[in-house]
């Protein structure tokens, strides 16, 4: 050690080996913690202070110029009253500031004329905060999202703070769905909400689109259109109230109609045909033959339009044949869609593969043993798809566009 080492450093340096850097860090963090408080409050103080010296004149030498209005009886005419101490939760923990106090000289009434210009006459938490307890809740159940935001930042909300904070923000954003849609992508699938021990529906509509080419692969631009749980009558609406051209769906809905150009699901076709094979008796050995024969129809190049149908029509009567009728009659149904896709080349999304990915992201967050209200599971899942799709927008963002 050179001489004079030890009266510079803080003592810690020569008895916590390895730790050093790590405690520095600490250190300089909490003092620049410090500062950052300071200066958040000294900020907002002096800032009230110039808007008071603007509206009432100077301390010594008031002069009021009627800028503040009494929110009790109207009156235009004020005197200060010092200054009041308030809170604010933020990323960084609670930050303290001070709001200015004025009386009014008609009814004696005394308020605070800045707490709804600064945002703080409603509520005691930053926006910052609240953007980065969403980007948890998305992904994490409540408990989880509020104990790892305590945890990586300062941030104290409760569970039940974020999910209320969830609800007020799927109110705050409406889907805006554009009206005129290329390719439109519905699927369904049940979450664990309402009464009944099945849970219920969840629809999701999304617009897809090629994008750039990435690493070799091409990327999709998604959008969401709709995104309900319940009955489909809301999904009907929507998809009512744009226009899609070509709309590929799982066939759980007739969609006939809401677009100009409908397609059944080519994959759901066989997963859903096993499972009406299961329904007419058929041995689990003998079901993936028939899967695999439908299959060859619906994705074989080689057919022409002419060809894929009267294959289909064999299959059906096959099927029909083997007192199969269930599953015949599944084929029978997706008959006047099934080959739109071989019909119309434009249509490029004969599968519902891209939405697929998302149930799979939906899932992920909706199965978590709880059972869920269905406006509480509806809420979270909006504000999930917005994020995904970036289509949702913060508060500085809705109140600064562009
Ligand atoms: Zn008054």
């Amino acid at each position: 050690m050179l001489s004079g080492e030890s009266c510079v450093l803080p003592g810690i340096l020569s008895t916590q080996n390895g730790i050093i850097v790590n405690e520095i860090f600490k250190l300089t963090g909490d003092l620049s913690d410090i500062h950052h408080r300071r200066l958040f409050g000294s900020w907002l103080k002096r800032s009230q202070e110039a808007a008071l010296y603007i509206l009432l004149g100077p301390r010594w030498k008031p002069r009021d110029l009627g800028g503040i209005t009494c929110p009790r009886c109207g009156g235009k005419s004020h005197k200060r009253r010092g200054f009041r101490t308030r809170i604010v939760k933020s990323s960084k923990g609670k930050f303290p500031f001070v709001l200015s106090q004025v009386q009014c000289t008609g009814c004696g009434r005394t308020h605070r004329p800045f707490a709804m210009a600064l945002g703080v006459a409603l509520r005691r938490v930053l926006p910052e905060l609240e953007e980065k307890a969403l980007s948890l809740a998305v992904k994490l159940p409540y408990s989880p999202s509020a104990e790892l935001l305590k945890e990586l930042s300062g941030g104290n909300l409760s569970h039940e703070g974020i999910r209320k904070l969830v609800h007020r923000r799927a109110k705050e954003h409406k889907i805006k769905p554009p009206t005129d849609v290329n390719h439109g992508l519905v699927d369904s699938t049940k979450v664990k909400a309402g009464d009944k021990s099945r849970g219920m529906d969840v629809h999701l509509a999304i617009a897809v689109e090629r994008g750039s080419e990435k690493h070799g692969r091409a990327t999709l631009k998604k959008k969401l259109l709709h995104l309900s749980v319940g009955d489909a009558v809301p999904l009907k609406t929507t998809l009512r109230s744009i226009q899609v051209k070509y709309l590929a769906h799982d066939g759980e809905l007739d969609l006939k109609g809401y677009a100009q150009v409908t397609q059944r699901c080519l994959w759901h076709m066989g997963h859903q045909l096993k499972h009406y094979l299961w329904r007419d008796g058929l041995p689990l050995t003998e079901r993936g033959s028939f899967k695999d024969k439908l299959y060859r129809i619906l994705f074989s190049q080689d057919y022409t339009v002419k060809d894929a149908k009267i294959a289909y029509d064999k299959l059906i009567n096959e099927l029909q044949g083997l007192g199969l009728k269930t599953s015949a009659g599944h084929l029978v149904r997706a008959k006047g869609e099934i080959f739109n896709y071989k019909k119309n080349p434009a249509l490029c999304f004969a599968t519902t593969s891209p939405v697929e990915r998302e149930m799979r992201e939906l899932n992920r967050r909706a199965n978590v043993g709880a059972r869920w209200s269905p406006k509480g599971i509806e809420n979270l899942l909006k504000i999930l798809f917005l994020k995904r799709f970036k289509q949702y927008q913060t508060l500085a963002e809705r109140m600064h566009p562009g």
